[in-house]
């Protein structure tokens, strides 16, 4: 295993500022002097409580406790172990990570699984790119379709890097036995059919995607995690998947499916100050978007959307505007999207094409560009409008048991929204486009919510036993006097120095059976010799996820300490009682009891006591470094 220089981890740390690390994935607010706050992205929540301070190099939310500095975030969003994320912040900052002698770099063999793949995937988006810019059969029919047929621009295919599969699949397999990628990146790669047991050769190779315009699948930022395929006149008639328009990429370990929206790494940096997310059908609509200038929108992956994504795109921004093909299916889609949206606590709008049934948002966008997006957007309907007339198209003519039908189907879809305030003004709206007296509905929700808990309530109890403490979230926060000296070594690192020649270093006052007193022991360790990296650079001295976890707790707290040095004092004292009192009282108990204890004389026993007596009574003085 390669290993990573310790002072290459902390020139790291020198370069990396947390705050831009993080607001790759979180939109990040001022929370007060240098510290910044945002949506956490490890539980979902409505109001930010994911704390950030780049001075100190480190973040906690705390509403979930999740807390560390800028490796853990890579580390725990793109699910990296600790040397695959130093190496992608190195990428990130421009850092050149060196190993240790002897450890050797990462080979091809050596690298994670899923960085290879990543890496895979990249070689491949642009072996694709290249056999589309081809000049040959296959680049100029890809070609052709792409600006002729679709009417897209060039240089749009340039900036998504649009390609081409050829009816052989392009060489993209020789092209990659060539770079040497592991045997098990390629199988698990997702771009070949392999049988299971057999030897990784070109022949048993057999690619997934054949004559086939190849759209790269990007995750949020932006690295390409897989390909829509869609098919074309060159499909071959041995493919598999023939009949199917668009054929995806398989679940990879860098992909899984409902966990994405196309476009997402372009437009998140788009929303915001009155522009909303605009969620279209496809990618090829969300392509023709930005092409005209519509930044902000984005697609499905595939035909679903999932809450996931949802929650996701609500860290950005909560406005999303649906703007569906007008055809039965799109509006259906649009439908099954609303209850999810509403749950995620997003703020939708719908923009329709009335009037102009023929007409898709493609064609729409294509024809009058950004004119005919604000048309539609001049007409657009509030969720709950979308919805009544989704199930009552005319309601001013409707009976009254039209009515009362269509109130029931809107009150199941705005009854999952979590506030109060909300579903009440949801209430109100669908009303009024339901032509009913608000209290009508607000009844109709009344029984259904009574309904809903009479089931819920007759369900056998699903809910999870109630979660064990995991081994150290105890420990984190238990009031040891380790744990306080660790806090105040963190904030007044002019301690460091004196408690380490307080504390007698064959004493073991120190509890190494706990994190703090591990950390207590190390950190000491670094002053004593004059090592000590500054707060902000711990990485060197960190080894486990729950050492890291403590250190940034402890960081985060702001103690109101008049006098450290007495604290400090009053902290080393309880370790000293902690560690000598119990022999204490064990020889006072044999001394009181001469013949329980056989084994040890009175003389020695004697001897001890006033050993540790005097010891207790030295006074522990701390005196400020110079
Ligand atoms: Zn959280």
């Amino acid at each position: 295993m390669p290993v990573i220089k310790p002072t290459c981890v902390r020139d790291l740390k020198l370069r990396v500022n947390l705050a831009d690390v993080v607001s790759r994935v979180v939109t990040l607010r001022k929370a007060g002097g240098a510290r910044l706050k945002g949506l956490c992205p490890f539980h979902n929540e409505k109001s930010p409580s994911f704390h950030v301070d780049p001075d100190k190099g480190f973040y906690k939310c705390f509403g979930c406790g999740k807390a560390g500095d800028a490796i853990t975030f890579v580390r725990e969003t793109e699910l990296l172990n600790f040397s695959e994320a130093v190496e992608a912040l190195g990428k990130r900052f421009g850092v050149v990570i060196e190993y240790e002698e002897g450890t050797g770099g990462p080979s091809t063999a050596e690298r994670s699984l899923r960085q290879e793949i990543f890496d895979l995937h990249d070689a491949a988006a642009d072996h694709f790119y290249q056999a589309f810019k081809g000049r040959d059969s296959t680049g100029d029919f890809m070609r052709a379709l792409w600006t002729e047929k679709r009417r897209f621009p060039m240089d749009l295919a340039d900036e998504y890097k649009i390609g081409a599969a050829d009816e052989a699949g392009s060489g993209l397999g020789e092209f990659l036995l060539r770079r040497k990628y592991s045997e098990e990146a390629l199988r698990r790669c997702g771009l070949f059919f392999i049988y299971d047991n057999a030897q990784i050769t070109l022949g048993a190779m057999r690619p997934r995607f054949r004559g086939r315009l190849m759209i790269p699948i990007r995750d949020h930022q932006g690295r390409v995690v897989a390909f829509t395929a869609r098919q074309t006149d060159l499909t071959p008639q041995d493919d598999p998947a023939r009949e199917a328009k668009y054929v995806n990429s398989p679940e990879t370990p860098i992909f899984t499916k409902g966990n994405l929206l196309f476009n997402l790494d372009r437009a998140r940096s788009a929303v915001g100050d009155g522009k909303p997310f605009v969620l279209v059908e496809g990618q090829l609509d969300a392509m023709r978007c930005w092409s005209v200038g519509l930044k902000t929108a984005i697609a499905p992956q595939g035909t679903s959307i999932t809450e996931g994504q949802l929650v996701l795109l609500r860290r950005y921004c909560a406005q999303v505007e649906c703007f569906f093909d007008s055809d039965g299916a799109g509006q259906k889609a649009a439908l099954r999207f609303l209850p999810m949206a509403l749950k995620a606590g997003l703020e939708v709008r719908f923009l329709t094409l009335a009037g102009e049934q023929k007409l898709d948002p493609d064609l729409l966008f294509l024809e009058r560009g950004m004119a005919g997006y604000d048309d539609v957007r001049r007409d657009a309907q509030s969720a709950m409008a979308f919805a009544s007339r989704a199930f009552l198209p005319d309601a001013a003519t409707a009976t009254a048991e039209q009515r009362a039908r269509a109130a029931q189907n809107v009150v199941e879809i705005l009854a999952v929204s979590e506030s109060d305030a909300v579903r009440t003004q949801l209430i109100r709206e669908a009303a009024r486009f339901l032509w009913l007296e608000p209290k009508s509905v607000e009844k109709e929700y009344t029984a259904f919510a009574a309904r809903q808990s009479r089931q819920a309530a007759a369900r056998p109890s699903s809910s999870p036993p109630p979660e064990e403490p995991a081994p150290g979230k105890a420990e984190e926060t238990a009031q040891t006097p380790e744990r306080h000296l660790l806090l105040l070594l963190l904030h007044f690192e002019s301690l460091g120095k004196p408690l380490s020649h307080a504390l007698p270093p064959d004493a073991n006052w120190v509890d190494p059976n706990h994190t703090a007193g591990r950390l207590l022991n190390r950190f000491l360790g670094e002053f004593e010799h004059d090592a000590w990296p500054g707060r902000a650079h711990l990485d060197g001295l960190l080894e486990t996820p729950d050492e890291r976890t403590l250190v940034a707790n402890l960081v985060f707290e702001a103690p109101t300490i008049e006098d450290p040095l007495k604290v400090a004092q009053e902290g080393l004292k309880l370790l000293r009682a902690r560690a000598l009192e119990p022999r204490l009282r064990q020889i006072e108990l044999a001394l009181a009891n001469p013949h329980a204890d056989s084994d040890s004389d009175p003389i020695s026993l004697l001897k001890e006591r006033s050993e540790l007596q005097r010891q207790l009574r030295t006074p522990l003085i701390l005196t400020a470094a110079v």
